[in-house]
């Protein structure tokens, strides 16, 4: 098996150098092209940097890379997760080497299993849990894990995705619909409506710690409201929904990025 990456760190940043990783020949993670904002880039550094994702995709081999993959190809046709025997077909490992393909992924928190491990119940951006979050692509609706995943999935795809969701706050509903496959905003409502996103990470998995701090607001004053109850001191940034975009699309368009040509057949 060999490992895919080959972690660099370039392009150092006001607070140190910046993530970049070579996650798939030819495509870097996360997608600094896309990120013009200043407050995108401090968010994602702070993502990066609770989450330690340098160490969690560093070494993924081929093969962890093929069932991950896999998943989230599955999750786009089918609107869920694969059921592990659906998973070994479609993947060609046994069941024992796919159960521990997948315990690596679950270690990676690229993929949530049950306590058991015997059913996926995630893999970012998606959860088989109601988050409140729906994106629909094409003509599935699939739960995204929070705000700034539910972004990125369009982009993920290269296809237009809409996302509904709700301000914590007071309940209202957040529409959001993008453009140029996912690479753009076509629109949203309310026009106020804004992405925070917390920082915080416990217990090696993003589903129950980050994302539960990553949320839709109909209005700053709502944000401002729901901080103030619920995490008074709790980091975090505010983000315009064209800024929480750029952070979904940094973070999710390398996922399924094809391999570049030019850098795969030096093998
Ligand atoms: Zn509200």
């Amino acid at each position: 098996m060999t490992p895919t990456q080959a972690p660099v760190t370039s392009g150092a940043g006001p607070s140190g150098p910046r993530l970049e990783m070579t996650i798939t020949p030819g495509v870097s993670f996360p997608d600094w092209s896309v990120v013009t904002s200043q407050t995108v880039r401090e968010t994602l550094d702070s993502i990066f940097e609770v989450m330690g994702v340098e160490e969690l995709w560093s070494g993924l081999g081929d093969a962890e890379d093929r069932v991950r993959r896999a998943i989230l190809d599955y999750y786009a046709e089918a609107g869920r997760a694969p059921s592990l025997p659906r998973l070994a077909e479609i993947t060609r490992f046994g069941p024992g080497e796919l159960r521990a393909l997948l315990e690596k992924l679950e270690a990676r928190d690229m993929v949530v299993l049950d306590p058991r491990g015997e059913t996926i119940t995630g893999a970012y951006p998606f959860t088989e849990r109601d988050t409140g979050h729906q994106v629909r692509l094409g003509d599935r609706v699939l739960n995204a894990m929070c705000a700034i995943d539910a972004l990125g999935v369009g982009a993920m795809y290269g296809k237009d995705a809409s996302i509904e969701s709700t301000c914590p706050a007071c309940g209202a509903a957040i529409h959001i619909e993008t453009r140029d496959h996912g690479a753009a905003l076509a629109g949203f409502s309310p026009s106020g409506a804004v992405v925070w996103s917390g920082i915080q990470y416990f217990g090696g998995c993003a589903a129950e710690s980050l994302c539960r701090v990553m949320a839709f607001f109909c209005s700053d004053a709502h944000l401002a409201s729901w901080r103030n109850a619920n995490h008074p001191d709790g980091k975090g940034f505010r983000l315009s929904m064209y800024e929480g975009l750029q952070a979904g699309k940094a973070i999710f368009t390398p996922m399924l990025a094809a391999p570049s040509t030019k850098e795969c057949c030096h093998e």
